[in-house]
């Protein structure tokens, strides 16, 4: 499974101002959209980074218009906390990290 990181991403940094947050990762099919935080310290930080992969192979399940629609459908009827993409994804961050099965693509 591949992956970018995009730093100091203009969408990123609207959704940290909307959800009121300093640091914000946000994935967009492959792309992972860094706010306030470095590709480093991201990378550094196996939770985070196993949270935000799961996203992505969220987005290669489904397509990327599929997700986005199933996840805001899912955010609508259940709010953020519960939405089922995002109990995935916080289950996935206990799990180890596994290099090999992921490469970053640098951009
Ligand atoms: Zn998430």
């Amino acid at each position: 499974m591949q992956y970018r990181i995009r730093e100091n991403s203009f969408v990123a940094k609207i959704a940290a101002k909307k959800l009121r947050c300093r640091q914000v990762a946000l994935v967009l099919g492959k792309t992972i959209h860094l706010y306030n935080t470095t590709r480093e310290e991201f990378l550094a930080n196996p939770e985070w980074l196993m949270h935000e992969l799961e996203h992505v192979r969220q987005f290669r399940q489904y397509g990327f218009a599929g997700f986005i629609v199933r996840y805001l459908v899912e955010t609508l009827r259940k709010g953020y906390w519960n939405n089922r993409f995002e109990v995935e994804a916080r289950a996935a961050e206990r799990l180890p990290v596994n290099r090999s099965a992921t490469a970053l693509v640098q951009s």
